[in-house]
């Protein structure tokens, strides 16, 4: 059929440093049993997939052989497996990135994400779906409604993060919640927290990025000028008082410093955020006000509610794409994510 006829270009990391946009040596697969073969649409570039082509690793996942990068994405199903129920040719669908191993205790527990064999998409050794034609288990492919876009079902995956934090931080209504940092995983934050009936107060170091989290809602916006974290907290909180909720999204040791002190007696501190393995924080405060702490890693069980969310039209996620580009541009995309240009940039694979 037509897809016999079709070539499989993806963007592959081949070391670091080294991306190509070529055609895939495997060519257009199909799908086992349980998957289902998309053709994807719309892939949003995360600082990973950056981090990957530019260091060859993250923590012990290390990049040994190439690598197809790529992992927020959404497709149209072009061929079904015979063991699939729930989906057929044309369906347009979200991708839930990982698969676990569905026997261990992490699984059987509900915290899949916490799975040691789990499958994810562009972490190594695992390929991503920045491609033209990708398989995936059909369990974790969510069928869009008509009126959610292929750009919002690939957006979901940032919002399950965001899902995720505010689920594991207890987020109640009426709370006072301080997200620090404005990228994209601090809007999603912001915009999860706003739809639960939080007031966001948002940190950044950015004025533009700032501009951008007013634009789509923070009730107020704090720029971040100095390095002393219990200086930053200080002035937080005469501007928005202390926060029940504090969702930390940057990682930096300055900004998780003035989220714990920006922190109400009895609060509660998200963990989003992932930069040094290490780093000092003043835990005596921690002790002294009851702040409960959460890790967080991606999201178990989240795809739904997050689907729900941008369906009911709760959260509007459009608006954090702010750059296109068609596959064969895909460099060109990963250069302006790496220089911090704009917020969300997606890369059209149909196109
Ligand atoms: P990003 O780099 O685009 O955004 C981080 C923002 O923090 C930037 O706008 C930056 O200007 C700002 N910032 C830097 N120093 C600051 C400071 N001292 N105070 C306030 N703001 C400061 O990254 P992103 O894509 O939004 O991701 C945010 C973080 O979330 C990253 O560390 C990423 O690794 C992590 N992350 C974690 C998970 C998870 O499962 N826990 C999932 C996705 C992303």
């Amino acid at each position: 059929g037509i897809k016999a006829m079709t070539t499989n270009v993806g963007v592959i990391l081949k070391d670091v440093l080294d991306m190509k946009i070529e055609e895939l040596p495997g060519g257009v697969p199909q799908p086992e049993a349980d998957q289902v073969c998309l053709s994807m649409g719309p892939v949003g570039i995360c600082g990973s997939d950056v981090h990957y082509w530019q260091c060859g690793r993250i923590g012990d996942f290390i990049v040994k052989d190439p690598m197809v990068l790529g992992h927020e994405s959404a497709g149209t199903v072009c061929a079904v497996g015979s063991d699939v129920k729930h989906l057929k040719v044309g369906d347009r669908v979200a991708v839930e990135p990982g698969y676990p191993c569905h026997t261990c205790s992490a699984c059987l527990g509900g915290r899949y994400n916490l799975c040691p064999d789990m499958k994810f998409c562009a972490t190594p050794p695992i390929d991503g779906s920045l491609c033209q034609f990708y398989c995936h288990k059909a369990a974790f492919c969510f069928k869009l409604p008509d009126h959610v876009s292929l750009d919002e079902g690939a957006l979901l995956e940032p919002l399950s993060v965001a899902v995720h934090a505010c689920e594991r931080g207890k987020l109640s209504f009426g709370q006072k919640v301080l997200v620090c940092g404005a990228g994209p995983i601090g809007l999603v934050n912001m915009m999860v927290a706003k739809a639960g009936g939080a007031t966001v107060t948002i940190t950044d170091i950015s004025e533009s990025r700032l501009a951008k989290a007013k634009e789509m809602g923070a009730d107020a916006t704090f720029h971040v000028t100095s390095r002393d974290s219990r200086e930053t907290a200080d002035d937080i909180v005469k501007v928005s008082g202390f926060s029940d909720l504090t969702i930390e999204c940057t990682g930096v040791e300055a900004s998780i410093g003035a989220g714990l002190w920006a922190t109400k007696p009895g609060g509660s501190y998200v963990q989003v955020g992932y930069g040094k393995a290490e780093v000092n924080f003043p835990i005596v405060a921690v002790g002294i006000r009851e702040i409960d702490i959460y890790g967080i890693f991606r999201y178990a069980n989240c795809y739904p509610k997050a689907l729900a969310l941008v369906a009911s039209g709760a959260v509007d996620v459009k608006g954090l794409i702010t750059h296109r580009f068609p596959l064969k541009d895909a460099l060109q995309a990963f250069e302006l994510t790496k220089a911090g240009t704009g917020v969300k940039v997606i890369i059209d694979c149909d196109k």
